[in-house]
């Protein structure tokens, strides 16, 4: 069957490095699964549908924070990563959602046509300090501001961010903003489980055995998926 793993945590503390990890660790697992021979994987994305990241930017003058369903190219841009999954979802895909995806809402939403297509689904959290997601979001501005500056200014010094990564950084006020209206899984909750969560020093050896459990859980043999109702 299929299954869908929506990835959730805040602004640029590593979801996409993560899914990206995932990605290979399931494409592994179906190669190395005769049952799972048939599969298909897919990783659908902000940037694989080539959402910028400030559909995300609630102006603060226009819009009070709480109404945030009130941002109408937030609204669009889950509209196309809802029918991306939409899409994809048939009898035998793995599904990895790599996104902000902070709303308790659209995660049940989510849940919700997972259900439909009888697809379980699971949220894979990525757990960063708020102190080091600023400071990557940050470093990509900083590494913005160089790239827009005339050459001769190219200094590196303390750059953490690898030469490889081109990702557009967010605007400080849509960054802050989002934090604030992040809001966390709950595992207590039917579309919140099972949960699964990994935070940035997590090595390679524990994100496997992360890996493994999430794999156990979703696809493994015997084990009927766990679903609590509450
Ligand atoms: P997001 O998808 O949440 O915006 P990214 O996955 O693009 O975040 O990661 C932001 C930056 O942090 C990237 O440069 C990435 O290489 C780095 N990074 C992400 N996770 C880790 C980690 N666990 N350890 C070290 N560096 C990381």
């Amino acid at each position: 069957g299929s299954q869908l793993i929506v990835v959730t945590g805040l602004p640029t503390s590593g979801k996409s490095t993560r899914a990206k990890q995932l990605c290979e660790y399931v494409s592994q697992r179906i190669a190395d699964s005769p049952k799972h021979q048939n599969h298909r994987l897919h990783l659908i994305s902000d940037d694989s549908l080539s959402i910028d990241r400030s559909v995300y930017h609630l102006s603060p003058e226009a819009v009070p924070a709480h109404t945030r369903s009130a941002n109408a190219s937030e609204k669009d841009a889950r509209a196309a990563l809802y029918a991306a999954v939409k899409r994809v979802l048939s009898d035998n895909d793995f599904v990895i959602l790599d996104g902000l995806n902070y709303i308790k809402g659209w995660r049940y939403q989510l849940h919700c046509e997972a259900k439909a297509m009888r697809t379980p689904n699971c949220i894979l959290q990525i757990g960063c300090s708020v102190d080091r997601a600023r400071a990557v979001n940050e470093e990509r501005l900083r590494k913005r501001r160089r790239q827009q500056e005339p050459s001769g200014a190219d200094t590196r010094e303390g750059d953490v961010i690898p030469e490889g990564d081109a990702t557009e950084p967010y605007e400080p006020a849509n960054w802050d903003n989002l934090v604030f209206r992040y809001e966390e899984p709950n595992p207590m909750t039917r579309w919140d489980s099972p949960l699964f969560t990994l935070i940035w020093d997590d090595d390679q050896d524990q994100t496997r055995k992360t890996f493994d459990s999430l794999w156990d859980v979703m696809a493994g043999d015997g084990k009927p998926v766990v679903r609590p109702n509450q």
